[in-house]
């Protein structure tokens, strides 16, 4: 039996692949500002309808690179339902995390209840785009100007998501991308800052080399976090089928949700008027009670059966032991976020899943 995965890299054609290097070993340059890493920019500003943009090694390097370009200090409000590298970059940086709880509708932190974290002591929210699923980035805007605080988006889930038109990386002060292997678009190991300004753009790519802003000139503690150019041109390469990837993804969505729609104890989330979707991931929610079988019951039932599903996000970063003796990390603190990590399983969701697959990840939630 072959096992259905919940992610399956987006791969370049291999002779194109071969074509680049090619290009690449003639040129006898491999990274530092090379072409197909200034092509891949530009190309990105394009496609994702973004200003500017700074190539990463990978997507924990701009979380810990924008925290420190802002000089972020003290608290940051952030959301526990999310990849631990989230936390992570707070903590890389000697500030404090301060969880606040999700809104069930989307999984994304709850704007109501940012306000209540806000102590003398914050000095920035780092909201996470869950699943793709864009924040209510007006809201949580209002509250930092309110208070003063810079807001950093993980948009490690959110590339190509629009709303209204607009591109949800061009909210808050600077997004962060990942374009690792199971990602929608990746680089195999990848990552991106977005960024208003010009200005902006320049010091943050002197951080991500060393904080060198000319051969002799080091403007600050920068690190190295600079992406090659194998890895660019593969991401050239790829950017061109990403559109074709996000439909096949949308179809297979399609699909679990005519089929799973009148399921009792299972949900899932719908589109949102006006949003255009990556299509990421799928997560449905296990009740239960209602469903006649637990999460974790369905959960190994399906990898018996070879479908591999991820239980993405449980446990809670506020569950982890560097973070669960934070007064914030509390269960109590957080009832949503922990009903939503203990009912949720991300289905496979990529661009290679037959209908064959597709039914056989459906007949293990529905047979
Ligand atoms: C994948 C991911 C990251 C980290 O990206 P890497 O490229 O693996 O370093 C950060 N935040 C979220 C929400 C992610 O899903």
């Amino acid at each position: 039996m072959n096992h259905i995965t919940v992610t399956s890299p987006l791969l370049p054609a291999l002779e194109e692949f071969n074509r680049v290097l090619q290009e690449i070993w003639d040129s006898k340059w491999i990274t530092n500002n090379g072409s197909f890493h200034k092509r891949l920019e530009a190309a990105l500003c394009e496609y994702l309808k973004v200003p500017y943009i700074s190539l990463f090694t990978n997507g924990t390097l701009p979380l810990l690179t924008a925290l420190q370009a802002l000089r972020i200090t003290g608290e940051v409000i952030t959301t526990p339902y999310s990849f631990v590298a989230t936390t992570h970059s707070i903590w890389w940086n000697n500030c404090k995390p301060v969880f606040v709880d999700i809104d069930p509708a989307t999984g994304n932190i709850d704007p109501d209840k940012i306000e209540a974290a806000i102590t003398p002591k914050t000095s920035a929210i780092m909201p996470v785009h869950v699943y793709g699923k864009p924040c209510d980035t007006k809201r949580i805007q209002e509250i930092a100007d309110k208070y003063g605080l810079k807001v950093i988006y993980d948009a490690a889930h959110a590339f190509g998501v629009e709303v209204n038109g607009e591109s949800v990386l061009n909210a808050g002060d600077l997004s962060t991308l990942s374009f690792h292997a199971t990602k929608v678009f990746n680089t195999i190991e990848g990552g991106a800052m977005v960024m208003h300004d010009a200005e902006t753009k320049k010091r943050i790519d002197y951080l991500k080399n060393f904080g060198f802003a000319g051969e002799t000139e080091v403007v600050g503690p920068g690190i190295n976090s600079k992406m090659d150019e194998v890895r660019s041109a593969y991401g050239l390469l790829n950017l061109k089928q990403v559109d074709a990837a996000i439909e096949a993804r949308h179809q297979v969505a399609i699909k679990y949700r005519e089929a799973l729609r009148d399921v009792p104890g299972i949900t899932f989330f719908d589109d949102m008027p006006g949003v255009r979707h990556n299509y990421s991931y799928f997560p449905i929610f296990v009740d239960a009670e209602v469903y006649g079988m637990t999460r974790d019951e369905l959960y190994f039932k399906m990898k018996e059966n070879g479908v591999l599903g991820r239980r993405y996000f449980y446990p809670l970063i506020s569950s982890f032991s560097t973070y669960r003796g934070l007064p914030s990390a509390a269960p109590e603190n957080l009832p949503q976020a922990h009903k939503m990590a203990d009912r949720v399983i991300c289905l496979p969701m990529h661009h290679t899943l037959s209908d064959e697959d597709v039914s056989r990840v459906l007949d293990c939630i529905i047979g």
